[in-house]
């Protein structure tokens, strides 16, 4: 049975693409069917961290209009077998509503083990339209209080839509840093204050932005590598522990 999964967070710039593109590299390098649909409506990105940008001519508002075939707006990644892409529409007005995204999730979600849905910062109908089929939602926050605050904005919407089963994803996480700061006893209270359960803890790592922005996120060059692969078998269900590499 296939995974709907949406990466979200409430505030921009939190790692959400990173996350979602990065994860279905992982879960395809086990061998997992995965779609990665970007929700991302005028601001998309998943494209370019996929390293499918040069091929891209048709995207999810194409498919939606019926100005192209589904298989026409079907971008396979290279890198890694199994892993496919739909691209968000490059303007914002041609945004999707949650309907049709919802009745075009459900069509086919049963062709792919895994639906990783990237969606955008906010909470209004562009992530609706991201989370209305999700049956798992990724919460993703920087380990400071505006992103966590947006995590706990976003977890509550997520519980209005009815998805309920969400995890939390810290990202950027440098201990150093952490300490520093000063403004948190521990990870623990973090955790608390989201108020959602932990399943991964991303290192901050500058490569693995000179990787995305380059589209090659498939090399699996970061340190971060080992953290996504170990959330990959965490969402498989492998009673794993958490990987920390900081
Ligand atoms: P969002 O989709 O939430 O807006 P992005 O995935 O585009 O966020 O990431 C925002 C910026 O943060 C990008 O420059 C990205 O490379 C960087 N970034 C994301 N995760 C990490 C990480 N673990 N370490 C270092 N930089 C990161
Ligand atoms: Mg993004």
């Amino acid at each position: 049975m296939s995974q709907v999964i949406v990466v979200a967070s409430g505030k921009g710039g939190t790692g959400k693409t990173t996350v979602s593109t990065s994860l279905a590299l992982a879960l395809a390098r086990k061998n997992n069917k995965v779609l990665v649909i970007d929700c991302d409506c005028g601001m998309r990105g998943a494209d370019m961290m996929l390293g499918i940008t040069d091929k891209l001519v048709h995207d999810m508002s194409d498919v939606i209009s019926g100005a192209c075939e589904v298989s026409d707006a079907l971008y396979e990644c290279s890198g890694v077998s199994g892993l496919y892409t739909i691209a968000a529409p490059s303007m914002a007005e041609d945004e999707v509503s949650p309907q049709l995204m919802k009745q075009f999730v459900s069509a086919h979600k049963d062709d792919y083990d895994y639906v990783i849905i990237d969606s955008p910062a906010g909470t209004g109908s562009g992530f609706e339209a991201a989370a209305i089929a999700a049956d798992k939602a990724l919460v993703v926050v920087n380990p400071e209080p505006t992103s966590v605050r947006g995590g706990v904005n976003i977890r509550q919407k997520l519980t209005d839509m009815g998805v309920t089963d969400q995890r939390l994803v810290i990202n950027r996480f440098d201990m150093a840093r952490f300490v520093s700061m000063g403004i948190y006893k521990d990870l623990d209270e973090v955790i608390d204050v989201t108020g959602i359960q932990l399943i991964a803890l991303i290192p901050e790592d500058v490569r693995i932005t000179a990787l995305a922005q380059r589209g090659a996120l498939a090399s699996n060059w970061s340190k971060c590598a080992v953290v996504f692969d170990a959330l990959a078998a965490r969402l498989q269900g492998l009673n794993i522990p958490l990987v920390v590499k900081s």
